[in-house]
């Protein structure tokens, strides 16, 4: 009686397995026509200055708008197309569309206006990276000190000399680097001295708690700390209550992003808020 039972269960588990391979496979196949038909956007979030609320710059976020399924989020085919080199063909076409995108800003007047770019870890490792980062800034006539890229710690955490001479001949080029999803890396915090970083941006996970856990108040506190004395930006990410807001701007934290001010925007939504926040 076990054994049939236990038959039926991997059955079960087999033909889920089968059906969500499946699914992945036609994704994966899906997305590799995904670029050609024109069916990724950009939704930038903005970038408050803490101190003044201003509107100091946006993130650059990927959405794919699948034909059938609707809009799929960054999190369900970044990590698919990280698996095979679509990552960068994809990653190529976020960097030139932000800088695109910023500049027409620009030449809109918001003439300060930053623009921050993921890099995925594979991105980061191409060969010629900081050319590509030269050319697109190049083609699109966006001053290099607009452009800011993101890469996670694990990416920086990479003890290697190339990513130290990236980092700096992209610094070099008057790019800002900064590392997203600080503090979720498990990473030695020894690459913060030793590499040209602009900002780190706190992961969600510390800001979410900061009002509810003294304990975790204490670490956001110290992170500040640590980073301000090391002369590095600080970003918060995630901050979706004014709460929130108010420990930071306590603590002299930079910057800060969250659904608190605004959930990642198609352009036009984007620019409405910039003609409300931010003065010429
Ligand atoms: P990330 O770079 O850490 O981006 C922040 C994520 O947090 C975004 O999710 C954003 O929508 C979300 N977020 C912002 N404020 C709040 C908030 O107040 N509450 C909550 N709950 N979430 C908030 P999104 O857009 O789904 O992106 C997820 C991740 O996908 C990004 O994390 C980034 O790692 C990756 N990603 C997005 N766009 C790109 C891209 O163009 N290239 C690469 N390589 N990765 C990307
Ligand atoms: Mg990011
Ligand atoms: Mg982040
Ligand atoms: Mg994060």
């Amino acid at each position: 009686y076990r054994a049939k039972e236990a038959r039926i269960h991997y059955q079960f588990y087999n033909d889920l397995m089968n059906e969500e391979t499946a699914e992945r496979l036609a994704l994966e196949q899906d997305l590799t026509r995904a670029l050609e038909r024109d069916e990724f956007v950009l939704h930038y979030q903005p970038k408050v200055d803490i101190a003044t609320g201003n509107i100091q710059g946006a993130e650059a976020l990927i959405r794919w708008y699948h034909p059938k399924k609707g809009l799929i989020p960054p999190d369900k085919f970044i990590p698919l197309a990280e698996e095979t080199d679509m990552i960068l063909q994809i990653g190529d076409w976020v960097l030139r569309t932000a800088c695109e995108q910023n500049k027409k800003w620009h030449t809109a007047g918001y003439t300060d206006l930053q623009i921050a770019v993921n890099l995925s870890a594979m991105q980061f490792g191409q060969t010629h990276l900081v050319d590509r980062v030269a050319h697109v800034l190049h083609q699109t006539g966006l001053p290099s000190e607009y452009l800011e890229l993101e890469i996670t710690e694990r990416v920086a955490m990479q003890e290697s000399v190339t990513v130290i001479e990236k980092l700096q001949q992209l610094t070099e080029l008057g790019v800002q680097i900064s590392i997203d999803d600080f503090g979720t890396g498990y990473s030695s915090l020894s690459y913060l001295v030793k590499y040209p970083i602009h900002a780190i941006k706190m992961d969600r996970s510390f800001v979410s708690e900061v009002i509810d856990d003294s304990e975790q108040a204490l670490v956001v506190k110290a992170i500040l700390s640590m980073a301000h004395s090391l002369g590095l930006h600080v970003v918060a990410e995630g901050v979706e209550e004014l709460g929130q807001l108010e420990f930071l701007q306590t603590y002299n934290c930079d910057e800060y992003q969250g659904y608190y001010f605004s959930r990642p925007l198609p352009a036009p939504e984007f620019e409405v808020l910039l003609a409300q926040h931010l003065v010429r």
